[in-house]
């Protein structure tokens, strides 16, 4: 019987705090919260800071926030607090050495004092054409200088003296490393292909393989769900496990992302070169929501099983399982995230639409900015004609100014396309009738135009895409008797009237 099927599912998310929280790293919370909800578990954040050099302290902040804002909060984790903790790995130093001198004691590791010039001279002396770079090994490690070479009395003597030292995992090359991985069905490595890998530096501290494997046993993690960059490490992992007589957590490791195009992993630099959004950070800024993020992102490699697309975080946390996560790389597509977004945002309520525009709306000195808080009717009636024709809600307040202030210019090209013989005596004489009629409202304003037309023996485009330039200096926008109505009466007819002297 497997350790999962006895007890309570157990997740965790072990981001690096070495930068904003990336898309990536995202994702692997995301399928590691949806599988802790789906089977009653817990959802575990713990920060791996153990490498000092590549270390930022405004990581793990930026982590926990970026997390909050998917809608994410672990269960456990170093702001939560849990039975398991303390959950930064730089807080559980003390309880590394001791596995690793468990490991030393019990002969399943041993201290090595080489320098790194030392392991440079080896290399090239056992280099090979068929192994260029011969690794600290079973086949080398007899040639070097540690402490299943050297006396006790001798390796106790440079320790004491404060010899630079690291201890190494001892792998016996004979053996051949098998495990289920969920999503990449069975896995096998052979050992002879692993080094004796380092698990504590020479500073002291664990590197990533040892305090994974503590933590995991530690905290009682029953399913380890990361990215594929990690499935070479599993079988290091699970040597570890071996020497440390602990039964391994189960396997899931992830598809990549690759670039769109799907040459390669997703990376920076392709990502910052095409102004696609890989941090959480990058998101904010470009005004994605977060629902649309995070259903763009369960689907980069999980499939539920129908053609549908649009599901909430308690949808997708209740239907997901691991064998609908597909192995191969997925890719980044920057249309679909947007059209996820726009999904999202043509599906707010207006008054939800608002909110989410408002603190954009609040950075940005446009005349939306000026008119937004001027009054919540004519918000919402502006906010309900804009939102079939946007993509982000912060649209509302990049365009659409004109329903705050009237056009200063008129779009060239579209000057130049609309803006015919005629267009002036035509929207002469329909300013005058708009400004003698009874009534005013955009069925009236259309009723109107399209009467004039006929009479002319025009058709209504000739007056009506001269009117929309004229009202809104642009040549898109929502509905032109809408926005008139919107506007209404009186701006509608100061503004004809100033293109058509502007314009001639
Ligand atoms: N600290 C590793 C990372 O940055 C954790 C990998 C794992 O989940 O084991 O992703």
């Amino acid at each position: 019987m497997t350790k999962s099927s006895l007890s309570k599912v157990r997740v965790r998310f072990a981001p690096s705090p070495t930068g904003s929280l990336h898309i990536g790293g995202l994702r692997t919370a995301l399928f590691n919260y949806f599988f802790a909800r789906r089977h009653s578990g817990a959802f575990v954040l713990r920060i791996e800071d153990t490498d000092q050099a590549r270390f930022v302290r405004e990581a793990e902040w930026d982590i926990l926030s970026g997390l909050k804002w998917a809608g994410i909060e672990p269960d456990e984790g170093p702001q939560q607090g849990g039975d398991f903790g303390p959950y930064r790995q730089s807080e559980r130093q003390a309880m590394y050495a001791l596995y690793a001198q468990q490991l030393i004691d019990e002969g399943h590791a041993y201290y090595a004092f080489d320098t790194p010039e030392e392991i440079e001279a080896m290399r090239e002396r056992f280099a090979t054409e068929e192994n260029p770079s011969p690794k600290y090994d079973a086949t080398t490690r007899g040639e070097m200088t540690n402490s299943l070479g050297l006396s006790g009395e001798e390796v106790r003597e440079r320790i004491e003296r404060g010899d630079a030292h690291v201890i190494r995992l001892k792998v016996d090359p004979g053996g051949r490393i098998t495990f289920q991985d969920h999503i990449r069905g069975r896995v096998s490595f052979s050992t002879g292909g692993i080094d004796d890998q380092v698990l504590i530096k020479s500073d002291g501290m664990p590197t990533y393989h040892l305090a994974n494997v503590v933590d995991d046993h530690a905290m009682g993690i029953t399913h380890v769900i990361r990215g594929e960059e990690w499935l070479s490490s599993t079988p290091k992992h699970i040597l570890l496990y071996q020497a440390l007589g602990w039964e391994p957590p189960e396997m899931a490791h992830m598809p990549l992302i690759m670039n769109p195009g799907g040459k390669g992993k997703l990376s920076k630099r392709h990502a910052e070169t095409q102004g696609l959004p890989v941090t959480v950070e990058q998101c904010q800024l470009a005004g994605y929501e977060p629902e649309a993020v995070i259903n763009f992102l369960a689907l980069l490699g999980w499939n539920p099983g129908d053609d549908k697309e649009i599901f909430s975080l308690d949808e997708m946390a209740e239907l997901f399982s691991l064998d609908r996560v597909n192995g191969g790389g997925v890719q980044f597509d920057v249309n679909k995230i947007n059209w996820f977004n726009q999904q999202y945002v043509r599906g707010f309520s207006v008054d939800q639409l608002l909110e989410r525009a408002e603190p954009h709306v609040r950075k940005n000195a446009s005349a939306w900015a000026a008119g937004f808080f001027k009054g919540e009717e004519r918000r919402r009636q502006i906010a309900a004609l804009m939102q079939p024709r946007i993509t982000f809600s912060k649209d509302l307040s990049e365009t659409g100014g004109y329903f705050f202030e009237d056009p200063t210019t008129y779009d060239e090209a579209a000057v130049k396309k609309r803006w015919k013989e005629g267009s002036a005596e035509l929207l002469s004489a329909y300013a005058d009738r708009l400004g003698a009629a009874s009534d005013f409202d955009a069925a009236q304003a259309e009723a109107m135009l399209r009467a004039l037309a006929e009479e002319r023996g025009a058709g209504a485009g000739r007056i009506i895409h001269p009117v929309r330039l004229a009202v809104s200096g642009v040549p898109g926008g929502p509905s032109l008797f809408d926005m008139m109505e919107v506007l209404g009466r009186e701006v509608c007819v100061r503004r004809i009237r100033k293109a058509v002297e502007v314009l001639g």
